[in-house]
């Protein structure tokens, strides 16, 4: 294609290297493959390896109504440990304008009434990390749980509700685990401790009792933390349920990851089967001995940590209130201490490439946000 990318509709404020301009630039940093401009018309290098900070674009298309939604809840968490800081934020201009599908739309004069009026939104997010499956060993897997349950607890006593707990949302960076995403964040009122849910989250880590009384009911009920922390516990069966090694290594391909095939085949119920494991009788060992052969040392956390939802179910004084992070912590707190240091032959398998765990999207109705991607970019150091 000759065109210049502009007239193809391209974002004009990120430039991309092509054979045609490589080596054109005198002010490129090194190794960067482009650049992406800022909101004061600096440039951010894409991919740069020279010596500075890392950071994570956040690209996305945000109605008119949410968008600054995410920058205020971001700026609510500033400052709690294991939570991504948010650096800048600007509107992405096209000609001079903030860019909106609006302007794409009436180019084509197609302006239908109750079309969502979407705003092109840069977030600049540090750090920038990888994935929360490239873990690389038990104990840095289990230090970046107890580190979100640790998190999640002062995003409360910031009045934020994450809502949203997935391994998407999670990044791991320098050995520290990170929480990413806070489209579907909530405030919660000052006095309140939960906040009124359509039943929205990605489904395979939902409550059961937000899967059971929202989806299956389509009734609007109260999400608390509690539903989040019980998210946590379905993530962290999934990886020890699935991965046979560090940065999850499979040893069989064919494995399905447990909660997202019951999702798939459970049909109307997906709550069911979680409920069959989950609220099982105290002795029933069955989520245990699903563990693969690396993860074989967490499967008494994974039998405690049961015991502590199981308990929190039974106590009928309030059953509303769950498994609280003090708990949570101190459990898995115990278990960082005791646990032995992986065998070199663990650390050294191999990452296999195509094994990644595919998680479904967030169930996305209302969600705030069409499409976005985030690239791994430099800030420019001058
Ligand atoms: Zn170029």
């Amino acid at each position: 294609m000759l065109a210049h990318t502009n007239n193809l509709g391209y974002d004009p404020t990120m430039h991309m290297c092509n054979p045609a301009c490589k080596g054109l630039h005198a002010d490129l940093q090194e190794n960067a493959i482009g650049w992406i401009e800022n909101h004061d018309k600096s440039h951010l290098s894409i991919m740069s390896t020279s010596d500075g900070m890392e950071y994570a674009l956040k690209d996305c298309w945000i109605a008119e109504d949410k968008k600054n939604h995410e920058v205020t809840i971001l700026k609510m968490v500033e400052g709690i440990p294991n939570v991504v800081k948010l650096v800048a934020h600007w509107d992405v201009l096209y000609d001079g304008e903030p860019d909106c599908m609006y302007h794409i739309r009436a180019s084509h004069g197609v302006c239908t009434s109750g079309f969502i009026r979407r705003f092109h939104w840069c977030l600049l997010l540090t750090p920038c990390g990888e994935p929360l499956v490239y873990y690389s060993s038990k104990l840095e897997l289990l230090r970046a749980f107890h580190d979100f349950v640790s998190a999640h607890s002062l995003m409360l006593a910031s009045h934020v509700l994450h809502g949203d707990l997935s391994p998407n949302n999670f990044i791991i960076h320098d050995g520290q685990g990170y929480f990413i995403d806070f489209d579907h964040a909530r405030i919660i009122a000052e006095g309140a401790v939960s906040v009124p849910s359509e039943g929205t989250g990605t489904r395979p880590y939902m409550s059961i009792c937000l899967l059971r009384e929202g989806i299956a009911k389509g009734a609007t009920i109260q999400h608390t933390a509690s539903d989040d922390l019980e998210s946590l516990f379905f993530i962290f069966v999934e990886f020890v349920t699935t991965f046979d090694g560090p940065r999850s290594f499979m040893k069989d391909e064919g494995r399905r990851p447990l909660w997202v095939d019951k999702f798939e085949t459970s049909g109307a119920d997906p709550w069911l089967a979680k409920q069959g494991y989950v609220l099982a009788p105290h002795n029933d060992s069955s989520l245990m001995e699903k563990t693969t052969s690396f993860f074989t040392p967490f499967s008494q956390i994974i039998q405690e940590w049961h015991h502590l939802i199981l308990a929190a179910a039974s106590d009928l004084s309030d059953p509303s209130v769950g498994v609280t992070h003090a708990v949570l912590m101190a459990l898995l707190k115990k278990w960082i201490s005791q646990l032995p240091v992986d065998a070199p032959t663990e650390i050294m398998v191999p990452m296999a490439s195509s094994s990644r765990l595919g998680h479904p999207p967030h169930d996305d109705v209302q969600s705030s946000v069409g499409a976005h991607h985030s690239t791994c970019i430099q800030q420019r150091v001058s």
